[in-house]
């Protein structure tokens, strides 16, 4: 099968504009590489008796999935009013039929419980019964019919392995990738420079695909209705990742007018480079540490390119995404050593794993599960905490990476001071067996901490102070847990709201206890890289702010500008608004002022 998808709707071969979610600026010009996601890895085994309710469990788990997936790609075509959105809305309905009490769902539950198949075997030999038949008869409106089958199978199987396809590899430099969907393990597996852009019908601004597209600096839109059947492999279309602009099949006067934007977007971050090695601070002399949020080894050369004086995240979980086994000891200490010696003597904070919710790796699929809602399941340190063995290993890789140069260990999703104990216990204790091995590890254990992204931390940090050496205030999920709006739903993307005062005064407060204990604490979520808060933080007391590099130099240029006193004072009127649309103007007539 190739990965170029020419079944389903063609597309219209004229000029359009689709309008999505612009979640990583700059613009590309290139040609459409369209992946229909049609490479699943099909493991067989056979099952034990007592597993095979839990399969049949996760066959209906993954069904639903599926359909939930399909209703809403039915709804955003239905927003569109072509001839070609309402053959998509009949193919789409058809799809979700065949998911509902069909033969393929029957047979697939079947094949598990008479012939102890796992569930992903189960629908694959599902599928090649039934296609198998269809083909056999020679009749075009079967065989179509036999292509929808194995469609709706792959994308069954899809869900129920987590396995995203990997058909991105094959994608030509320089290529725009259109997607249903990116998930943030497609992202980690992407080699550097292979794509210039990307644009998928789903996915929220503040997902993990949207947060790697800004640290590589790729132009992409999310969201965009009418991507998927809107273009064909090799059509040439632009991407404008700041206003959320998709143009299929420009004309010379688009390409024009987009080069010159390109050229002018290139200039202006040119500009900005001017600022790399001037000092972080304000107006009136107040230093601000500026680190960089990462995921992989490739990203420090950008880190160091936008000027950052440290890492602030390394979300570690990348390291697990991009592989199909679990990584040992020596190889994660291979990647973080990379990290660090590049860094040549810069911090480097390391979270451990944050594997769960929608980042997942295909080494960890059966640990996961498949829980009802994965954001508020088995993620972060309750994995570390249910699995030692995993996070043994990691804080064993990290110690040793510590050697190298300065290190801090920080720990995802935390909410009880308890949990923080038993990682400390597990920590000293690595620490320990690594001493008695003869690994040389640094006398002071890199200091340990903890993020701030769950109201319950926010609201108990004094709590938490006790065992932590520093904290890391995650406003991504900070904003999602406290709002109960999923960051990477794109239904949902209006009503996030990081102004909410709600998720401010969590933040104002965990900064101000934290100052009380004396405990260094930053901002690593992607509300540290947007300049037009710069100020609220700075007038909150933050001296340490971690985002994505593209966002560095943007935020040294803003802060430069602004004068603590002032922005203290701004942040205080601030913190009495309860309407987060005038909180947004006001710091807006500030930003404009200063
Ligand atoms: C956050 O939640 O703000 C954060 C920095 O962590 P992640 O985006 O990886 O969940
Ligand atoms: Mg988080």
């Amino acid at each position: 099968m190739t990965p170029q998808d020419t079944s389903g709707p063609q597309p219209v071969s004229s000029r359009r504009v689709l309008t999505g979610l612009g979640v990583s600026g700059g613009i590309a010009i290139g040609r459409a590489f369209v992946v229909d996601r049609q490479f699943v890895h099909v493991p067989r085994h056979r099952l034990e008796n007592d597993d095979i309710n839990a399969e049949i469990a996760a066959l209906h788990q993954a069904v639903a999935s599926s359909i939930e997936h399909l209703h809403r790609l039915k709804n955003q075509s239905g927003a569109r009013d072509s001839a070609a959105s309402e053959e998509l809305g009949f193919l789409l309905d058809a799809y979700i039929h065949m998911l509902t009490q069909s033969r393929l769902v029957r047979g697939a539950e079947e094949r598990i419980r008479d012939q102890n198949m796992n569930a992903v075997w189960a629908v694959s030999d599902v599928i090649e019964d039934i296609t198998g038949q269809f083909e056999a008869i020679d009749d075009r409106y079967l065989a179509a019919r036999a292509s929808d089958i194995r469609d709706v199978g792959l994308r069954l199987m899809r869900n129920l392995t987590g396995e995203t396809d990997r058909a991105f590899d094959t994608a030509p430099r320089g290529a725009i990738l259109v997607a249903e969907e990116v998930s943030p393990a497609d992202m980690a597996r992407l080699e550097p420079g292979q794509i210039a852009s990307f644009v998928t019908a789903i996915g929220g601004a503040e997902g993990h695909a949207a947060i790697m597209a800004r640290s590589l600096g790729l132009p992409a839109v999310l969201g965009a209705t009418g991507i998927i059947g809107g273009v064909s492999g090799g059509e040439m279309m632009i991407v404008d990742g700041t206003r959320g602009e998709v143009i299929l099949r420009p004309d010379a006067a688009d390409l024009d007018r987009y080069r010159q934007r390109r050229d002018d977007w290139l200039a202006v971050r040119q500009k900005l480079l001017r600022l790399r090695d001037v000092p972080s601070e304000t107006s009136d002399g107040v230093t601000l540490d500026l680190h960089a949020n990462i995921e992989l080894p490739v990203e420090v050369a950008g880190a160091l390119a936008n000027g950052a004086t440290g890492i602030g995240l390394l979300r570690s979980e990348f390291m697990f995404m991009n592989k199909r086994y679990l990584p040992g000891e020596d190889e994660q200490y291979r990647e973080l050593a990379d990290i660090v010696t590049q860094m040549g003597g810069k911090p480097v904070t390391i979270r451990t794993l944050d594997i769960g919710g929608e980042k997942l790796a295909l080494s960890l699929q059966e640990e996961m599960g498949t829980g009802p809602n994965p954001a508020l399941g088995l993620r972060g340190v309750r994995l570390s905490l249910r699995r030692r063995d995993l996070l043994e290993t990691q804080l064993a890789a990290i110690l040793r990476a510590s050697l190298l140069g300065p290190v801090r260990v920080l720990i995802p999703m935390v909410v009880s001071i308890h949990e923080m104990i038993r990682v400390r216990q597990v920590y000293n204790a690595v620490a320990k067996r690594l001493r008695q091995d003869g690994h040389g590890i640094p006398d002071m254990l890199p200091p340990l901490g903890a993020m701030i992204e769950i109201p319950a931390a926010a609201l108990t940090i004094d709590a938490l102070a006790r065992e932590c050496e520093f904290f890391a205030i995650g406003t991504n999920d900070l904003t999602q847990y406290t709002l109960a709006i999923d960051r990477s739903d794109d239904q949902v993307a209006d009503l996030y709201d990081p102004l909410h005062p709600a998720v401010l005064r969590l933040i104002h407060e965990a900064v101000t206890v934290a100052g009380r204990h004396d405990i260094p604490i930053s901002v690593c979520g992607e509300m540290a890289g947007d300049p037009r808060y710069t100020s609220l933080f700075i007038g909150f007391g933050l001296r340490n702010l971690s985002m994505s590099p593209v966002n560095l130099l943007p935020v040294k240029q803003r802060l430069r500008k602004i004068d603590l006193r002032t922005a203290a004072d701004h942040a205080g009127r601030v913190m009495e608004q309860w309407d987060s649309a005038r909180i947004a103007m006001m710091l807006d007539d500030f930003n404009d002022l200063a």
